[in-house]
C-alpha cells in the first residue's frame, strides 16, 4: 500500500491514538492542535509550587472491562493501582458513594445487613407504581426511592445539568449502581488505575513516533484538507460546517482553584448533593496520586452551566433539540469526501477514555482498510444518532 498523507485535528486521545496507529503503518501523519499543549481535556500537569499532579479539565480515573484498551494504555505508561471512591456531603453529614449498605444504613440510622436493607430500599423506599421509567426522577424514584434520591441526586443533577431531573434520561442514572454490601468502588470494571506520571506524558509517548508531525497552537481550517489525502476530525462537528445550522449544546464547567496547607477533604472527590451549595463537586487533586506525597494542596471547586460560544464544550447535553440539529449535521457530514468524524467532539457523545481509545483504533484500522480496499471512506464509524 502507498504511502498516505494523512492530517489528524486535536491531539486528545483521539487524535494521538488514531495518529500512532496510522503513523505504525507506514504512513505521514501530522496533528494539529490548537491550544498550546497535547492531551485534549485529559491533560495533566505538575502544580510548580505544590508538585500535585493537576487533573487540569477536572478528574479523570482510567476504568476499563476491555483487555485489549488496558494492554494498549500500560504500554505507553506504569499505571498505578487506583480505586475510585466517591464521598459525598448532604444534610450536614458525609456519606459514601455509590449508594451502598454504609450509605443506606448512616442516612436511615439502621444497622440492616444485605438482604434486609435489599427488603427495606425495595418495599418501603422504592416507588414501585413506577414500572418503566421515563426519566432520570422516575428512574431514581423507583430503584432508590424518594429521601435518598432528593438527598443525593436531585440537587446535584440540577446543579450539573441545568434542569429538573425529569426532563433528563433515565440512562444518566443507570450509569450509578446502588449495592446491598460495603463495596464503594464507584466503578465496576476489571481494570483501574492511574498513569504514574499522568496522562499528558503517556499521550506524549503515544504521539512519539518519527512519521508524526504535531504543530501546536494551530487551529484547523479547511483550506488545510486540500494537502493531505485523508482528514481525521477530532474538533466539534458543528464547528467543522462553520456552525452553519446553529450550535450544539453542551455544558462547560468552571473550576475554582485553591490552595490548602496540608490535606483539605481527605478524599479526591467530594460531591454536594445540595442545591444550596452551589457547586457540584470539590476535588483535591494530590490524593489521585496517593504514592507521592505533599505538603501542600492544591483542589478544584466545580461549577456547571451552559456552554457559550468561546467556552470549553464538556458534556454534550443531547436532548430532543440537540439530537435534531446533530441529525442535520450527521446528514452534512455524510456527504463531506475525505473526512472521518471521530472522538467526543467529532461524533457529540459521552465517551469514556478507554471507549475513546477503542473507537479510535477501530477506526483509524476501518480507514486504512478502506483505503487498501479502494472503498469510499466513511464520515462515522460508530453509530452516532
Ligand atoms: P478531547 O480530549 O476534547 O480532545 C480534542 C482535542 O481537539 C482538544 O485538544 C482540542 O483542543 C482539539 N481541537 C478541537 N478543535 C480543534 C480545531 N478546530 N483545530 C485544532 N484542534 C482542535 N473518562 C474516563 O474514562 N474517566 C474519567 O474519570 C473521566 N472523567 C472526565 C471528567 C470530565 C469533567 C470530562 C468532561 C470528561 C471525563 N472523561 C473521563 C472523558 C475524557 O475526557 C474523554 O474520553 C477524552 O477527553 C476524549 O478524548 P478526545 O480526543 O475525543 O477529545
Ligand atoms: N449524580 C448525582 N449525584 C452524585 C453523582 C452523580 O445526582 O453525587 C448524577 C448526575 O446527574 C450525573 C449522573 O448521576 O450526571 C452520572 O454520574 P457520574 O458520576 O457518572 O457523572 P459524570 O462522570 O458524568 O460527571
Amino acid at each position: 500500500m502507498r504511502t498516505v498523507r494523512f492530517l489528524v485535528v486535536g491531539a486528545g486521545l483521539s487524535g494521538a491514538v488514531i495518529g500512532r496507529r496510522l503513523a505504525e503503518q507506514g504512513h505521514d501523519v501530522t496533528i494539529v492542535e490548537s491550544r498550546s499543549h497535547i492531551g485534549g481535556n485529559c491533560h495533566t500537569e505538575r502544580d510548580v509550587d505544590t508538585g500535585v499532579m493537576v487533573h487540569v479539565y477536572g478528574p479523570h480515573i482510567f476504568h476499563t472491562d476491555d483487555e485489549e484498551i488496558w494492554n494498549y494504555v500500560n504500554s505507553f505508561a506504569n499505571f498505578r493501582p487506583y480505586k475510585n471512591r466517591v464521598k459525598t456531603t448532604s444534610r450536614g453529614q458525609v456519606f459514601s458513594l455509590p449508594i451502598n449498605l454504609h450509605t443506606i444504613n448512616q442516612f436511615f440510622g439502621k444497622t440492616m445487613r444485605p438482604d434486609e436493607a435489599h427488603s427495606f430500599i425495595t418495599q418501603e423506599q422504592a416507588d414501585t407504581l413506577i414500572t418503566d421509567p421515563q426519566n432520570f426522577e422516575e428512574q431514581a424514584l423507583r430503584f432508590v426511592g424518594r429521601d435518598l434520591y432528593e438527598a443525593f441526586f436531585k440537587g446535584y443533577t440540577l446543579k450539573q445539568w441545568g434542569c429538573h431531573p425529569s426532563e433528563l434520561p433515565a440512562s444518566i442514572l443507570k450509569r450509578l449502581p446502588v449495592r446491598f454490601n460495603y463495596d464503594d468502588n464507584y466503578f465496576f470494571h476489571r481494570f483501574q488505575g492511574m498513569p504514574e506520571h499522568g496522562y499528558t506524558n503517556m499521550i506524549a509517548c503515544i504521539l512519539n513516533h518519527p512519521s508524526i508531525t504535531l504543530k501546536l497552537n494551530t487551529t484547523f481550517d479547511r483550506s488545510m484538507c486540500e494537502a493531505y489525502d485523508h482528514i481525521f476530525y477530532s474538533g466539534p462537528l458543528d464547528g467543522y460546517f462553520d456552525y452553519e445550522l446553529g450550535r450544539l449544546g453542551y455544558r462547560t464547567l468552571d473550576f475554582e482553584r485553591f490552595t490548602y496547607d496540608g490535606d483539605y477533604q481527605g478524599c479526591a472527590v467530594m460531591n454536594y448533593g445540595e442545591e444550596k451549595v452551589p457547586y457540584t463537586r470539590i476535588t483535591e487533586h494530590k490524593h489521585f496520586a496517593p504514592w507521592e506525597t505533599h505538603e501542600g494542596s492544591v483542589c478544584y471547586r466545580e461549577y456547571s452551566r451552559a456552554a457559550e460560544a468561546d467556552d470549553i464544550p464538556y458534556y454534550p447535553i443531547r436532548q430532543v433539540k440537540e439530537k435534531k440539529l446533530l441529525s442535520a449535521y450527521v446528514e452534512l457530514a455524510s456527504k463531506t469526501s475525505k473526512v472521518t468524524f471521530v472522538g467526543r467532539l467529532g461524533t457529540y457523545r459521552y465517551l469514556d477514555m478507554d471507549v475513546t481509545i477503542r473507537e479510535a483504533l477501530d477506526t483509524a484500522n476501518g480507514v486504512l482498510d478502506a483505503f487498501e480496499k479502494g472503498n469510499v471512506l466513511r464520515s462515522f464509524f460508530v453509530s452516532v444518532l
